[in-house]
């Protein structure tokens, strides 16, 4: 297949891609595009293409469109079918109706040029259709101009002059010259068909009508085209005012214009436009009544070095044929109908050869199209799925420290528990071994809990243990170890504190459990604590030796009539 197919694939990744300077590119070729400069527009529009990175969708679908416009003005067809494809996939996954319509009229117009009728005035009207939901006059101009040239390929004139007709309605009402200039001189080609049917039919009347109408819109693309001084649009449009003209019969009107017709299409190298300027003159001289010279200029145009495509060489054996047979040479005539039939053929195969091509890049892109939206399905599956791991692990995360918490902490106090004194002790006891510290271990204990209890209630023993834990917690540093070891039994490791300074610290506390209002809890209740430390250099293995011994002072300190410090 053609290599027009291979279109630049996106690069992947954002990297190195400079928005402005993208924009001010695209700008410049769109410039260029509409000054009529479509090789050079579209060859940067190429390049700008393959820099554009793939999540790039509105750029990269602008730039497709604009391609897709362009392509078929250099000859490349298939190209400008594949353009308009993708630019049409990206378009309704962006769901914009602006890029659609650009998408939907570039391809309606490849369609037609290609004779898939139906298939063009499908697009065409989902294009106008798209540009009414944008309410952009413009584009719905272009649509309607489009559909009209669906008609035209589906060998029906009459309704493409009415599409190119309203197109020509809404496009007078915009400031854009170019589709008012377009609508004008479809219209003219249309109705120049017109006249071809009519002839064929026979049909005077019909005839005198078509013509006057051809000659008259042209007429008006033609001001239009030199008001616009784009030569390329004055070469077209005088080109159907002078069929116009020599349908009419207006042989001399026509001569100067073919002549302006002929020096512009040579002097500016419009290719195919030259050889319809040579074809004009030929039909002229027939008209004339020069039809040995008609048919010289025709052959020689035929047989030039460089083939007219199939299309031209169609138009001028044609020619040829009606040349022959206007002057009563009626075996060249024949021999030429015969050329022209093998010509329609092989035409007729080479579009059916094109249009499959046009079928499979619609394939393709709509495959392309599924396996992308596939991908960012999975893309999108892959985030749901790992999203939902990393809560779940968080989660998991926040139960597992709250199961530490809970194996570390006391509950009713918010101390540490037993279970983590006995993990830290050694610990800490290790650490000042190794640091030359010294280091202190005080157990405390509630004075006759049992009464508080019995006296006031468990509730207030409760309550008593929380604010002693409290008040012990903030008299301590944070550095040091402070638990809950037993019902009303907690404990302190105080790191770098010798027992005598150990026992300055806890009866302080003990004159702040005095000092407490415990009647705040519950009147008539009073609480006392009693402390037994232990401590000094630390020696290897010692930390439950140092919390016996704290527990020994302690029970010293009960004996000797409680709410005291003892050290051991
Ligand atoms: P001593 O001065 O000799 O320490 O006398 P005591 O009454 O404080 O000591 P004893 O060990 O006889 O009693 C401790 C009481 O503490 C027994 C128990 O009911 C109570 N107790 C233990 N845990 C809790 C608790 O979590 N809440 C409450 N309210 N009481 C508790
Ligand atoms: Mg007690
Ligand atoms: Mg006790």
């Amino acid at each position: 297949m053609s290599a027009l197919l291979d279109l630049p694939a996106p690069p992947a990744e954002n990297a190195g891609f400079n928005a402005a300077d993208f924009d001010a590119a695209f700008a410049v070729a769109r410039q260029r595009a509409a000054a009529g400069a479509y090789q050079v527009s579209s060859e940067a529009l190429e390049e700008l293409l393959l820099i554009c990175p793939a999540a790039e969708l509105r750029r990269r679908a602008e730039i497709l469109a604009l391609l897709a416009h362009q392509y078929p003005r250099v000859g490349k067809l298939t190209a400008s079918a594949r353009c308009a494809t993708e630019a049409l996939a990206l378009a309704e996954r962006l769901s914009d109706d602006i890029l659609l319509a650009d998408a939907l009229t570039s391809q309606c117009y490849v369609y037609g040029q290609l004779l898939m009728g139906r298939e063009a005035l499908e697009s065409g009207m989902k294009a106008l259709a798209a540009a009414r939901r944008a309410a952009d006059p413009v584009r719905e101009a272009w649509a309607l101009n489009r559909v009209g040239i669906a008609y035209s390929s589906l060998e029906n004139p009459v309704q493409a002059c009415a599409s190119a007709g309203q197109a020509l309605e809404i496009a007078a009402r915009t400031d854009c010259a170019e589709v008012l200039f377009s609508c004008h001189n479809n219209l003219a080609y249309f109705w120049l068909r017109r006249v071809e049917e009519a002839r064929t039919l026979g049909d005077s009347a019909a005839l005198a009508d078509a013509v006057a109408n051809a000659r008259r819109t042209a007429d008006q693309a033609t001001t239009l085209a030199r008001r616009s001084g784009s030569p390329f649009q004055v070469a077209v449009a005088v080109s159907n005012l002078v069929n116009a003209l020599l349908a009419g019969g207006l042989l001399d009107t026509a001569l100067p214009l073919l002549n302006e017709f002929g020096h512009l299409a040579h002097d500016h190298g419009y290719r195919t436009l030259a050889v319809e300027a040579d074809a004009q003159r030929a039909v002229f001289l027939r008209l004339k009544g020069e039809p040995v010279q008609a048919a010289r200029i025709l052959e020689a145009l035929l047989h030039a070095a460089t083939e007219p495509p199939p299309k031209l060489r169609r138009l001028l054996i044609r020619s040829l044929y009606e040349t022959h047979k206007a002057c009563g040479q009626y075996r060249e005539a024949l021999g030429w109908l015969e050329e022209l039939v093998g010509l329609d053929r092989q035409i007729s195969r080479d579009n059916l050869v094109l249009q499959t091509e046009v079928i499979l890049i619609r394939d393709q892109v709509e495959q392309a199209q599924a396996r992308a939206d596939s991908a960012v399905a999975d893309a999108r599956r892959e985030r749901a799925r790992a999203a939902h791991l990393e809560t779940e692990q968080a989660r998991l995360r926040e139960h597992a420290m709250a199961l530490d918490r809970a194996a570390h902490e006391d509950v009713l106090t918010g101390l540490h528990n037993r279970r983590h004194a006995e993990f830290a002790l050694p610990l800490l006891v290790e650490g000042a071994r190794m640091a030359g510290q010294v280091i202190s271990v005080a157990a405390l204990d509630v004075d006759h809990f049992k009464r508080i209890n019995d006296t006031h209630g468990h509730a207030v023993g409760d309550a008593v243990l929380q604010q002693l834990a409290q008040l012990l917690r903030h008299r301590l540093r944070s550095a040091d170890l402070m638990a809950r070891i037993g019902g009303e039994e907690f404990l302190a490791v105080l790191v770098g504190i010798a027992p005598q300074q150990a026992a300055e610290i806890c009866e302080r506390l003990r004159l702040a459990v005095v000092e407490h209002d415990w009647a705040a809890i519950t009147p008539g209740l009073i609480v006392r604590i009693s402390v037994g430390i232990s401590g000094g250099a630390p020696l290897q293995h010692q930390g439950d030796s140092l919390l016996n011994r704290a527990d020994q002072a302690l029970y010293a300190a009960k004996r000797g009539g409680r709410n005291r410090v003892h050290v051991d």
